[in-house]
């Protein structure tokens, strides 16, 4: 008899460890996805976590190896057949910093995280002529430090590729929301509206929604939602999908894909719980401040679309994944903040390893789920 796995969730997690069981000849998998609030199919689409200030190892290593994990991880997918420029593109990473001399000390941390992330590619600081070449409408003034291994994603092309898959190789999609999960005897049974189904093993790919599941089962989650939200620009005549990245000083990215689509974002709202409401006053005053330097060509572009979505964090900003605790055959990861779309080919692997009872490569104690996942004794209830 098969082993009977539920995927809960489909967002890049979730879909990413539905492709791979469903390749085990011994597993029957099924997801489940009620797509409202998607972190994947809302996000900008950057790939390139080597520049970054932040001080946290341990999630470093974990970006690091997920960024240098998707070429190999689309060219399995794909079976052969070239990767999709619509789905995954390496154009490189351009990055402003007002000052030239944080460019030359950016280029040095560049440089020394190279020697173990050779996936960063070439590394320079381009002048505004050379960046021009890259990017004709650069009509700004300043220098920025080019990082050739940048890649973008169309995360929502990614998770319908992953899902084709997945259905190739016999899984089951259920676009519903699972109500409950009734754990009894180390098996589970998932509850939607529509269905009970009794399973193996439960992956929980839910990312922000992750205490919906879990605190009716009495478990305290150190987990939150934060909105973001971004616009999209159109320029008509002009080739853009081989555009790098920009990022600019601050929080605002600019992400050009093909076709004259230009993604602008996004935002960080911390308070709006998982409200998914465009704002379109926040976004135009957002899109004229981001784009207002780079370049007078898209200052005059038009905002064709918007998108919102949910992004999960713990209170240390650490992601986490592994056993539930107390919870047998139960996986999950979650907190993948806003670096989730680099990580999560990875990640959605590493569960799938462990529900097959694998050893994965990046190392459990190193993403200890039990810090985020408390079950609540029946003395302190
Ligand atoms: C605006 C924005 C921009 C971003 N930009 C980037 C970026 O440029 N680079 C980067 O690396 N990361 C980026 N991120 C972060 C990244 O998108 C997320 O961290 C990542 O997509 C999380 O993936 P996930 O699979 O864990 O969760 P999600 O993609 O959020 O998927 C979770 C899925 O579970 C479903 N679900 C929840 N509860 C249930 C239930 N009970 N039953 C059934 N289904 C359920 C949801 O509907 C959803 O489809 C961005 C995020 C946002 C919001």
């Amino acid at each position: 008899m098969k082993k009977k796995i539920a995927i809960i969730g489909a967002g890049v997690v979730g879909a990413s460890a539905a492709y791979y069981l469903s390749k085990e000849e011994t597993v029957e998998v099924t997801i489940f996805d009620e797509g409202t609030g998607q972190g994947t199919s809302a996000a900008a689409g950057i790939i390139s976590p080597w520049l970054s200030r932040r001080r946290n190892q341990k999630w470093y290593r974990m970006v690091k190896a997920g960024a240098a994990f998707y070429p190999d991880f689309l060219n399995e997918v794909m079976d052969g057949a070239p990767i999709p420029e619509s789905v995954y593109s390496k154009v490189g990473t351009l990055l402003f910093k007002s000052k030239e001399r944080h460019l030359e000390e950016l280029l040095k941390i560049g440089q020394k995280r190279r020697e173990e992330a050779p996936e960063i590619g070439d590394l320079a600081i381009l002048s505004p002529e050379e960046i021009k070449q890259k990017i004709p409408i650069y009509t700004g003034e300043q220098s920025a430090l080019w990082a050739s291994g940048g890649a973008k994603v169309d995360g929502k092309a990614l998770v319908d590729l992953l899902i084709e898959k997945a259905s190739q190789h016999g899984a089951t999609f259920v676009p519903e929301r699972v109500e409950k999960l009734e754990p009894e005897n180390e098996r589970l049974t998932v509850v939607t509206a529509q269905s009970t189904d009794d399973f193996d093993c439960v992956v929980l790919a839910v990312a922000a929604w992750l205490p919906t599941l879990l605190e009716p089962l009495d478990y305290e989650l150190d987990l939150r939602p934060q909105k973001g939200q971004l616009a999209i620009l159109a320029l008509s005549d002009i080739s853009t999908a081989q555009w790098p990245v920009i990022m600019p000083e601050g929080e605002t990215d600019i992400i050009p894909f093909e076709g004259g689509r230009i993604v602008i974002g996004a935002t960080h709202e911390n308070d709006q719980g998982f409200d998914l409401e465009i704002d379109q006053d926040l976004l135009t005053s957002m899109v004229n401040e981001s784009t207002t330097q780079f370049s007078t060509f898209l200052r005059e572009a038009k905002i064709v679309d918007y998108r919102s979505g949910t992004r999960a964090y713990t209170s240390d900003f650490s992601p986490y994944y592994g056993p539930v605790p107390s919870l047998p055959n139960v996986y999950a990861a979650s907190g993948l903040g806003s670096t989730g779309l680099t990580a999560g080919p990875l990640v959605g692997k590493e569960l799938a390893l462990l529900a097959m009872n694998q050893v994965t490569q990046l190392p459990l104690v190193d993403y200890p789920i039990e810090q985020y996942i408390k079950k609540i004794d029946e003395q302190t209830k």
